[in-house]
């Protein structure tokens, strides 16, 4: 069998692997993508809401208001469910999480993560022009609804927050609610418009337009297990479908897996999953959705995709291979329905993934401490879509050797002792 020799492999053909590959074969490395699935973006890069969150300053952190953490515990809430069953599983990384997310260590990994937030539409707008999919960006941005006026005034002080950073937003009376969204129907105590962020109408699209970029400008695609990776003299090497691939340099690039790769290697780093879900529907008769609207108080978002209507659910705490369970869907449905005219599913059953996390909601990239040439590039948490793009130039520059346009300290695993 043929042997394939690059600069760099890169385990993972989601949107942080993809992007990853493109930065580096920008700076003259031969790159090799290797993934399980024979296309890019098919697992979580696929299934998200599809928002570039240019205003997203501030993480999804551990909410530190009791009233909202007991709702979490009675496990009722439509934002957040957790599997009872996988409760000693995930909740030592709860501890962390919640730890992580005092108002000090919270403003931490917001500003570590704003240089990168700042970027994010920039580098995919670059990115876009080049693969030449422009349609796969669309200039909406996003609303925001609250139907109490407790969520809203909550919403009103992290605006008043991100307004210091540079967010902009229009803030909705039900009359321009109704104005830039006339199919909806609720009694809404307000809403947000974000009119910066990009909203991609098929984020798994993206990913196979960027890969395909990739293999046009000469870069490599192998269907492989990453699994198989070993370290020898020749550098790394993972065995292929068609032969093995080897390479000087291997960045792990694996979202939610990527321990399958760490672990095996003596790395112990606390990446845990919030998983999530979406199904499509038809819109009915002439109902038109013209943004993604978030509905806050029950934690699911609609979004006009080029499929149809696509709602995604909040956060599924449990195991990463435990199989879906409709609930979350299930709950969403009946508020989804009679906030805007929905008709069939168009899919046969909901799609799930899980959102690569560490406790501070910081990804972890840079090189591993103990393997010559190994680099990590995964934990995106809620912000893959957004961020791929910027943290693959981030860890291009680092790898080149160039000067980092954003500081690196925050992502660098030793953080994890
Ligand atoms: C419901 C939901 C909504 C979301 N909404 C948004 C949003 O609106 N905006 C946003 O920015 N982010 C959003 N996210 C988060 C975002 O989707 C993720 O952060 C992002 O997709 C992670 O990308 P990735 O490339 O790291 O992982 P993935 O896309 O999962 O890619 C990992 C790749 O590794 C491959 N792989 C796995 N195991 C192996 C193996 N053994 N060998 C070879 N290959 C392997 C997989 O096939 C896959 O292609 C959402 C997530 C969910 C679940």
């Amino acid at each position: 069998m043929a042997e394939l020799k690059a600069d760099v492999l890169v385990l993972g053909a989601g949107m942080v692997g993809v992007s990853a590959a493109l930065h580096l074969q920008q700076r003259g490395r031969d790159v090799v993508l290797v993934d399980r699935h024979d296309r890019a973006g098919e697992e979580t890069s696929f299934g998200n809401a599809g928002l570039i969150e240019s205003a997203s300053v501030f993480p999804y952190m551990f909410p530190r208001n009791f009233a909202q953490i007991l709702q979490y515990a009675m496990n009722s809430s439509p934002q957040v469910r957790y599997q009872l069953a996988d409760l000693p599983v995930f909740l030592p990384w709860l501890l962390r999480y919640y730890l992580a997310s005092s108002p000090d260590r919270a403003l931490h990994s917001a500003m570590a993560e704003l240089p990168l937030i700042r970027r994010s539409l920039i580098e995919h707008q670059a990115l876009i022009a080049e693969a030449e999919v422009p349609e796969l960006l669309r200039r909406t941005g996003w609303i925001k609804l609250y139907r109490s006026e407790a969520m809203l005034a909550n919403a009103m002080r992290d605006f008043e927050r991100a307004r210091q950073y540079g967010v902009a937003g229009d803030v909705l009376d039900g009359d321009a609610i109704a104005a830039r969204e006339p199919h909806l129907t609720g009694d809404f105590a307000g809403a947000i418009h974000f009119p910066a962020p990009g909203f991609v109408p098929d984020p798994g699209g993206l990913a196979k337009a960027y890969a395909a970029l990739l293999k046009r400008k000469g870069g490599r695609f192998v269907v492989g297990d990453a699994r198989t990776l070993e370290q020898g003299s020749g550098g790394w090497r993972v065995a292929g479908a068609d032969g093995a691939a080897i390479a000087r340099e291997v960045v792990v690039a694996l979202g939610p897996w990527s321990d399958l790769v760490f672990r095996p290697l003596g790395y112990s780093i606390p990446l845990g999953v919030k998983r999530g879900y979406h199904l499509h529907l038809a819109p009915r008769r002439n109902a038109v959705l013209n943004h993604p609207v978030l509905d806050s108080d029950l934690g699911y978002v609609l979004a006009p995709m080029n499929r149809g209507i696509r709602l995604t659910t909040g956060v599924e705490f449990a195991r990463r291979d435990r199989p879906p369970t409709s609930i979350q869907i299930e709950r969403a449905l009946p508020r989804a329905h009679a906030l805007f005219p929905l008709g069939e599913a168009v899919d046969a059953k909901p799609w799930m993934g899980a959102r690569p996390c560490l406790p501070d909601m910081l990804p972890v990239i840079g090189k591993a401490p103990r393997h010559a040439g190994l680099w990590f590039d995964f934990g995106h948490q809620h912000h893959g879509l957004t961020l791929g793009p910027a943290t693959g130039r981030l860890l291009a520059e680092m790898m080149t050797g160039e000067t980092p346009f954003a500081d690196p300290t925050p992502f660098a695993v030793e953080r994890f002792g």
